[in-house]
């Protein structure tokens, strides 16, 4: 019968006062407040990101998705133009925000009250870059990642995938939210 007891769990270890991280502002002294990131890129966002950030919002009390700025690398869309469309498609769902970040993420959580990073693992190829970044943002800040498994619907799913099938006449459609798909037709027509 002993192997059956329920044992609780360490004192203030839900909570997180069991760590030496500072509280947030509006975290002292009311319940904390759950507020997790989604970073990325999202250069467009796909249904394979939205997934992800739907699912989180289901179960966190805040969800900030944190749009990288990464002025080295060549994008398709802006980065005001990726918070735009972010904004839009992810406004249902009531407790989804978009920021944009630069520099360490665990700095962008150390400002911003953010407990943990979520990631979605597509595949054991992303495994090993994400676990090792994982493990880097822990050492540095504390700051844990959730691994959620992606949606088999979507699994193959990638923004450069996209972007590339698009590149080259291929359908897209129901691979991004419909406001991604008219938004990329205009950008490839421009560029053509
Ligand atoms: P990508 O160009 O690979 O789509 P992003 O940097 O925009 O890259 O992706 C941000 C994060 O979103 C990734 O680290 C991954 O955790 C998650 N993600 C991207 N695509 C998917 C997908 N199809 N299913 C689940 N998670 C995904």
């Amino acid at each position: 019968m002993d192997s059956l007891r329920i044992i609780p769990p360490p004192r203030g270890s839900l909570r997180g006062e069991g760590n030496d991280r500072p509280l947030a502002e509006e975290q002292k002294g009311c319940r904390r407040v759950q507020r997790v990131v989604c970073p990325g890129s999202f250069d467009p966002v796909t249904n394979g990101h939205l997934d992800i950030i739907s699912r989180a919002a289901g179960l966190y009390d805040e969800v900030i998705v944190a749009v990288l700025i990464n002025v080295t690398k060549k994008s398709l869309f802006t980065v005001d133009e990726r918070v735009e469309m972010l904004g839009q498609i992810t406004a249902r769902y009531g407790n989804v925000k978009i920021e944009r970040f630069h520099g360490l993420l665990v700095d962008f959580c150390a400002a911003n009250g953010i407990t943990a990073v979520i990631k979605g693992l597509r595949a054991v190829s992303d495994f090993e870059y994400e676990m090792q970044m994982a493990q880097m943002n822990y050492r540095m800040a504390k700051v844990e990642t959730l691994f959620m498994t992606t949606n088999p619907l979507y699994s193959f799913l990638s923004s450069s995938l996209v972007k590339e099938i698009a590149r080259y006449g291929g359908d897209v459609s129901g691979l991004v939210p419909e406001l991604v798909l008219s938004s990329l037709r205009e950008r490839l027509a421009e560029a053509e």
